[in-house]
């Protein structure tokens, strides 16, 4: 059994304990800086409203798994939730419309919600003021978490299994040999471990900093008011019976405002984030005193009544009752926010056995910890983490600017209703391709992901919108759905599959994997069979030990020990490095390197049925198909400049990607775009790039599939080589799964065709078949080649071809039907060209 140590003793460490012992685990310490019976960091202050349902499938279900598991921690015959429902109000047409949204999520998600009236709205919650509220969405299982008692039950109940808790305990260290953690250090003494897990809330930064790890954490405080007893609820019966309870009416959500709203007895507690972000160091909070208190502790700073103004003022409106009351008792507490707004978790890329787990909200805290202790003992959590895991960002966004600009900027943004596709404008322009300039040049529209910005559409096109035929013609969309949209994408499309057009590539992860053990590396961790010819590109998997779907990527063998991967993310980076790692120090005459090479390269998709028209316009160098056939690569010279060619498409048409290094990259792209003007070629960007993807069936990785899809269910099992004899990661799991669960799954994504041909979705609605939510929709675009808007969507396996089902985007149903899948060219005899 691994020594485990956890630092940390909230809501978040004690839960962890919890699920380690009870998955038979027992050699676990729980250090902690402040006393047990109030440790002083963000749970001790925690007012624990449970709000579930976010446009996350991930956040929302370690959301519900909190509640369960709050619900069965008992003790006295009382439970650690209070499940009062939750009330979302608008008091805006556009939050009313948004709901709906949500309510869909929600729907998706498996959460029972009702969109409801003002009047239901004042049935639920009879203070409200009904000038004020134009309607809500409820959430009955939502309710309060009783954070700080949960936390000591769960101490006791650890204590109890043989957990050792080190109270008035900081870490001031940790220790490490060759690559691992061996302890944790504090004044005086240290604990051995095999495995360190931190659970410090917002000192996670001082944590990571012990062992050179930066942790995009940024502790803002956030403020929290009681008010004076309500005059109307003095003396009111309140059910003492259940949780002690001292509320009873929905938590309640004033999102227009930025405040939420809960009881405690005949007070009332309200929770401001309209106010300016306050970044705190944790290191200047000094550690806890022994005399920690509900009033004294380092998570809870002074009250700035000046900031809460605009916010009691509000509340005063909204609740007309709380205008006999006054401000009885306020602070500004501390608690983390990240550049993306999910939690922290997983292992450091820089060192083995130091696991961390935090920026996690009470809303979260069980099932992310249940997440790790999973993850520990079988390797792998039944929720999907990658949009939790620590490895996620790029490095240009660890840095402490954009970790305090971004966090902040959540921090504002937290109840704004935002877009799926809105971009955030500050920072920018960190990472632009070697085109960037010409891209500007052209018009492009660009939105940022990871830092890159990446051209979605060219203005430079719109002239082109005339020469439509009318078949492509795009159709009027909705208001939402015409966000972060133009129907430029439409003539980018249709010169794509009629003439040719460049698309600037370069944001794609690319890494360079070589060495004498690089080929043994590739075939441990992957589905395909690597060891092809030099010259040949292989699409295959990354699964994790339980046949999870972890990653597909393109992996070209350039040389007999140099390989190139396309990925998706700085996940897959970490993953393949740390694996590059121990077999390098486990058989040193086969060690491997991992490189990335994105940025020191740049990369142009040049596609279409004329692309190689294009390309012979610029070199002499043999671009048929006997010369460089489908899923060949080969490196070459184009006008001077050396390139890597693929002959690859994401876009379903004839065509390479054309890769050289950095300095080359404006000379490259002059060239082709001169060369492809006489052939019609234009530069086209994400929008038609998404469209053409989805209907040529092509999956992406996090958004169609993830750790919790098998290959089968993805529809991607075409990566696996069934006569691969090389064990690799997850091959033990597939193989014991039934040949009828390979063959006919009980869930599939499938594709779905929208029937009257204009109506948009954007990914995350609920599908319904029978009036019953089945499934949900990942991707959709609006599909040019067949004219219909296409979605991509989790639906029982056994809804066939031609089944009808329905959507349902902003409370309206949209009728569609699984289709075949692909739309586009199933027998790839374009790409074949
Ligand atoms: P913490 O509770 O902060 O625990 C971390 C522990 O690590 C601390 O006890 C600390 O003393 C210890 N520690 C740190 N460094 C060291 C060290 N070097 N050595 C030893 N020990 C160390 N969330 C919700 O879900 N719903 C809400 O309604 C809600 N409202 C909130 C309102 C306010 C005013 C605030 C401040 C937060 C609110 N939150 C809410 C957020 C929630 O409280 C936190 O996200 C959550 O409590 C974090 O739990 P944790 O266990 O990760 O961190």
């Amino acid at each position: 059994t691994q020594r485990v140590v956890i630092i940390g003793a909230g809501i978040v460490g004690t839960n962890l304990a919890d699920e380690l012992v009870s998955r038979g685990w027992s050699d676990i310490t729980v250090v902690e800086q402040g006393p047990l019976y109030m440790p002083g960091g963000s749970t001790s202050h925690a007012p624990g409203l449970v709000f579930q349902t976010t446009p996350s499938k991930t956040m929302t279900s370690l959301a519900r798994y909190t509640v369960e598991k709050l619900q069965s921690l008992e003790k006295d015959g009382q439970n650690c939730f209070n499940q009062t429902g939750g009330l979302e109000v608008a008091t805006t047409p556009e939050r009313l419309q948004d709901l709906k949204r949500k309510h869909g999520y929600a729907s998706s998600w498996g959460i029972e919600a009702y969109l409801v009236s003002a009047e239901r709205c004042l049935e639920l919650y009879p203070h409200l003021n009904r000038d004020v509220v134009l309607g809500g969405l409820h959430i009955p299982s939502d309710g309060l978490a009783l954070a700080a008692r949960a936390t000591q039950l769960l101490i006791e109940r650890t204590r109890a299994a043989g957990v050792k808790y080190l109270e008035m305990t900081p870490v001031t260290g940790i220790e490490r040999s060759n690559g691992r953690v061996t302890g944790v250090k504090f004044p005086g003494g240290v604990v051995a471990a095999d495995i360190v897990v931190s659970c410090a809330g917002f000192w996670g930064v001082e944590l990571g900093a012990m062992v050179g790890l930066s942790i995009p954490l940024l502790p803002l405080a956030h403020q929290y008011a009681k008010t004076t007893a309500v005059p109307g609820l003095v003396g009111r019966e309140l059910n003492k019976q259940i949780n002690g309870k001292n509320a009873e009416l929905p938590i309640l959500r004033h999102q227009d405002q930025d405040l939420y709203y809960r009881e405690h007895g005949d007070q009332y507690g309200i929770g401001y984030y309209g106010h300016r972000p306050m970044p705190v160091k944790a290191s200047s909070l000094g550690l806890t005193s022994k005399e920690v208190d509900e009033k004294n502790m380092p998570s809870r700073l002074e009250f700035t009544e000046e900031d809460f103004a605009p916010a009691w003022k509000e509340t005063q409106r909204l609740l007309p009752m709380l205008r006999e009351t006054q401000i009885a008792d306020g602070f500004n507490g501390v608690f983390s926010f990240t550049p993306d707004g999910g939690p922290i978790f997983g292992q450091a890329p820089n060192l083995d056995g130091f696991w961390v787990a935090e920026a996690v909200w009470v809303t979260h805290s069980a099932g992310v910890a249940r997440a790790v202790a999973e993850t520990l003992t079988t390797g792998h959590s039944q929720i999907d983490m990658s949009e939790c895991e620590l490895s996620r960002f790029e490095e240009v966004q660890l840095s402490e600017e954009y970790i305090e600009e971004t966090s902040s900027q959540n921090f504002v943004e937290i109840y704004d209703i935002l877009h799926p596709s809105q971009p955030r404008l500050s920072p920018r322009q960190l990472r632009t391709s070697p085109f960037y300039a010409r891209e500007v040049e052209l018009g492009a529209y660009f939105l940022e992901l990871g830092g890159w910005e990446r051209p979605f559409w060219y203005e430079s096109n719109r002239d082109l919108l005339k020469y439509l035929p009318p078949q492509w013609k795009p159709v009027e969309r909705d208001p939402w759905s015409n966000k972060f949209y133009s129907p430029i994408a439409a003539v980018e499309a249709w010169k794509t599959r009629n003439a040719v057009a460049m698309f600037d590539m370069t944001s794609f992860h690319r890494f360079e994997v070589s060495g004498p053990g690089a080929l043994d590396l590739l075939q441990r961790l992957s589905t395909a069979d690597i060891n092809t010819k030099p010259g040949t590109i292989t699409y295959a998997l990354f699964l994790n030990d339980h046949g999870g779907t972890r990653g597909d990527f393109f992996v070209s063998r350039l040389e007999d020990s140099l390989f190139q991967i396309g990925a998706n993310s700085a996940t897959d980076l970490a993953y393949l490095s740390r694996e590059a790692r121990h077999q390098s120090a486990r058989s040193p005459g086969k060690y491997v390197q991992v490189r990335e090479i994105t940025g020191s390269t740049c990369c142009i998709g040049l596609w279409g049925p004329r692309a190689r028209d294009v390309i012979s316009e610029t070199t002499t160098e043999d671009f048929s198909n006997k010369a460089l056939p489908y899923f060949g690569v080969k490196r070459c010279i184009i006008s001077g400049i050396p390139v890597t060619a693929f002959r690859k498409s994401y876009v379903g048409e004839l065509g390479w990607e054309l890769q050289t290094s950095a300095e080359y990259g404006q000379r490259l792209w002059d060239i082709i775009f001169q060369a492809g003007k006489i052939h019609g070629l234009v530069p086209a960007g994400r929008a038609a790039f998404n469209a053409l993807r989805l209907e040529k069936g092509y999956r992406t990785y996090g958004t169609d599939m993830t750790t919790e899809h098998t290959p089968f269910e993805a529809g991607i099992a075409g990566a696996i080589r069934a006569s691969k004899w090389e064990d690799y990661v997850g091959k033990a799991s597939l193989d014991r799964l039934s040949p009828s669960s390979k063959r006919t799954p009980t869930r599939r994504l499938r594709c779905l065709t929208v029937d009257d041909g204009r109506s948009m979705i954007l990914g995350k609605e609920p599908v319904f078949h029978k009036n019953k939510a089945v499934g949900y929709v990942t991707s959709a675009a609006f599909a040019f080649t067949v004219g219909k808007p296409v979605a991509y969507a989790w639906l029982p396996g056994a809804l066939g071809e031609g089944t009808k089902v329905e959507i349902e985007y902003f409370g309206k149903r949209i009728r569609a039907t699984v289709a075949a899948d692909p739309l586009y060219d199933p027998d790839n005899k374009r790409m074949m060209a």
